[in-house]
């Protein structure tokens, strides 16, 4: 998948409406693990779509469960409405020799890893466990330790204490389950976690103990276990939070259907926009509420208690800004990990320093998250203290706020939290920032479409929203080069000619003349118009009826051509064409962007090519659809397009003042592409972003 590799997000002043958070990671890749452990079929709702699930599932159909997909769900980040079915292994391996690959996912390698340690050393196999370089820096020498003394055989394939490993045994393998296990509780909950996921499988003939030894961090994620662990079936005694016992006997046993709930920590964030942003209308959360099993929920307490207004439902959450600025605190996030890098940022708005203690899990985690903290919130402007286990954070003084090229360390959490510091102006900074966020696509981890949900949420400030305007005559490629330029820079598209063509069209169907002004205008005001997004990006609906290709026809271009040139029609498009205008930003192509609808545009192309060139172009084009032309027609009739187009009265078509020209008539796309982007890199993405 190709990764955009940066998104600039101007300064934003205010959020309001609902969001549907995806599914919870945490839940989701539980679920799959004991659904695929358990005997029968297990209906899966909501399970989130993403690159830590992805891999999961990929290693899952590897060892030969069934995994088939029903609804529309897939890859549609929520996975709402869709649901997975999992025909599970009843615990027997099917397949005895693997390699898995998996990805940056510490949620499927640590379970993964005791799971097939254990069916290995009794059932025999041998199974390959690696995954992205940073993955082979996380720790799992805690689990490997808790599980050699049992006899599973483990090797390490690199560093010891880190993955890869090689997990491996012969058939008939006995294990030594008398005496209690020891695990370490005290680096991640995720070993603790891991062997009590897999352990059932084990405890067939005598109940199996496990001892924490050290304090156990992150308890919340335990229980999330020992919830799941219940629902299929295996009801571990817990004591206190240092011994726990799976019973002889134990069965994974499939409830059938298990509905995942949103994730926590991704609610984190839209919690932090409405106690900073949500003035008026609140943010709505849904997918999360009171009756969370997830640890992170907690995290509305520390939100509350920093001044959020937050009411919650029993699957939803309202948040509202309450106190403002936010209060500085002082906390032990030791229970709340992931959901604590929200507080960082919530830290930013606040009337003094806050401190995070307990916190010294996040070194281990997709990054160093301490370090990578410490430094981009430097970057932003704040005074920042780090610790091996805290962070002291001191807000930027209202004129202290820089604009900022954020790194991700692709890290999904980083990436989240940090687009929250685009509302720098509402702290008071007095010429608001924009930021530039890396690698955005990192959110993929866990919310692929983090960022369309923020934007969806939130409001730039006025005249903010940047745009690039590309201008230039028929058939000189703008087309193609906007929808490229848009979609390499995760904005939204502006075909401005297919509303003149449109508006055409259903002139002609209407039967009303192209030169009868007030009527071919009020068709243009009450254009019902859709372009599909997405998989349907390209096709146009018009009143209801896919036009896309009677759009593109000669006859169509030449109804635009002629309705354009009424000022009244080209005023009544005037307005929607402005909507286009959203965040991220805006690319629109046409004749008069640059001139006329977006004056302010931060960056304006005119692009030209000779017509003898455009006339070629749109021969082959129109020949390879199996449309018989006359290159001397195209031609002739190119140019007559081009003489009204630049002698009408209104918004003729003519390069702005302040355009960049560019000749494309020698140039690949590819190559004009990539000199928009240089054009705008080299603008600086941070200019002509500060609200006008
Ligand atoms: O760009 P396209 O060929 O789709 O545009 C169709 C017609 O609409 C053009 O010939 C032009 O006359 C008109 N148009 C315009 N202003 C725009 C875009 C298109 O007048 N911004």
């Amino acid at each position: 998948m190709y990764r955009i590799p940066h998104l600039d997000i101007p300064p934003l002043v205010a959020a309001a409406g609902t969001v549907r958070l995806p599914g919870s990671k945490s839940i989701s890749n539980r679920v799959l693990l004991l659904a695929a452990l358990a005997e029968g079929t297990t209906a899966v709702h909501g399970l989130l779509a993403s690159d830590d699930t992805e891999v999961m599932r990929a290693a899952l159909v590897a060892l030969g469960c069934t995994l088939r997909d029903e609804g529309s769900g897939v890859g549609d980040g929520d996975g709402a409405g869709s649901v997975l079915h999992v025909t599970g292994l009843a615990g027997r391996l099917a397949v005895h020799d693997a390699q898995l690959f998996l990805g940056n996912a510490g949620t499927a390698m640590r379970p993964l890893a005791a799971a097939l340690a254990l069916l290995a050393a009794t059932q025999g196999g041998r199974f390959e466990l690696s995954g992205v370089a940073r993955m082979h820096e996380r720790p799992i020498g805690d689990l490997v330790d808790a599980l050699r003394p049992l006899g599973c055989t483990i090797d390490d394939l690199g560093q010891p204490g880190y993955p890869p490993l090689r997990l491996r045994g012969e058939r008939g393998g006995h294990l030594a389950l008398a005496a209690p296990l020891q695990v370490r509780g005290d680096v991640s909950s995720q070993f603790l976690s891991a062997l009590l996921l897999a352990l059932p499988l084990v405890a067939d003939t005598q109940d199996v103990v496990v001892e924490v030894v050290g304090e156990l961090i992150s308890k919340p994620y335990v229980e999330i276990t020992l919830n799941l662990l219940a629902r299929f079936g295996i009801e571990v005694r817990r004591e206190g939070w240092q011994r726990f016992v799976v019973p002889a006997g134990s069965r994974y046993r499939s409830p059938g259907v298990v509905h995942v709930e949103g994730d926590a920590s991704s609610a984190s964030y839209f919690v932090a926009l409405g106690a900073i942003a949500a003035t008026d209308t609140p943010v709505r959360i849904e997918g999360v509420g009171a009756q969370s099993i997830q640890g992170d929920i907690r995290f509305v307490d520390a939100a509350r208690a920093m001044g959020a207004d937050v009411t919650a439902e029993a699957n939803a959450l309202v948040v509202r800004r309450g106190r403002w600025p936010l209060t500085g605190i002082a906390m032990d996030c030791t229970a709340i990990p992931d959901a604590a890098m929200t507080l960082a940022v919530m830290a930013l708005y606040a009337d003094g320093p806050s401190t995070l203690t307990g916190i010294a899990s996040w070194r281990v985690k997709e990054t160093d998250r301490i370090a990578a903290m410490a430094a981009e919130l430097r970057a932003v402007g704040a005074t920042v203290e780090e610790g091996p286990d805290r962070l002291h954070i001191v807000p930027p003084e209202p004129q202290a706020w820089r604009s900022a090229t954020i790194r991700t360390y692709d890290d999904h959490r980083m990436a989240m939290c940090m687009s929250l510091a685009a509302f720098n102006g509402l702290a008071g900074a007095p010429s608001p920032r924009a930021l530039r966020l890396l690698d955005p696509k990192c959110v993929a981890k866990t919310f692929p479409d983090y960022f369309e949900a923020l934007f969806g949420l939130v409001q730039a400030a006025p005249g903010a929203v940047p745009v690039i305007a590309i201008d230039g005559p028929t058939a000189s490629g703008k087309g193609t080069l906007a929808a490229q330029v848009a979609a390499q820079l995760g904005w939204h598209l502006l075909d401005s000619g297919a509303l003149y063509r449109a508006t055409g069209l259903a002139a002609m169907q209407d039967g009303v003349a192209l030169d009868d002004e007030p009527r071919v205008a009020a068709i243009a005001a009450g254009l019902d118009l859709r372009f599909g997004q997405g998989a349907e990006a390209g096709r146009v609906w018009l009143r209801g009826q896919d036009v896309s290709d009677a759009l593109r026809a000669e006859a169509t271009g030449l109804a635009a051509s002629r309705v354009s040139s009424l000022p009244a029609v080209r005023q009544a498009l005037h307005g929607l064409q402005l909507s286009f205008a959203r965040l991220p930003g805006l690319v629109a192509d046409g004749r008069d962007m640059g001139t006329v609808v977006f004056p302010g545009a931060a960056l304006k192309v005119y692009l030209t090519a000779g017509a003898g060139e455009r006339a070629e172009r749109r021969h082959k084009q129109l020949i390879s659809k199996g449309i018989p032309a006359r290159l001397a027609d195209l031609r002739a009739d190119l140019e007559a397009r081009d003489t009204r187009d630049m002698q009408r009265a209104v918004a003729p078509l003519k390069p702005a003042e302040d355009a960049r020209k560019l000749d494309n008539s020698q140039l690949t796309i590819e190559a004009s592409v990539a000199q928009v982007l240089a054009w705008w890199a080299e603008r600086g993405p941070l200019q002509g972003l500060a609200p006008r």
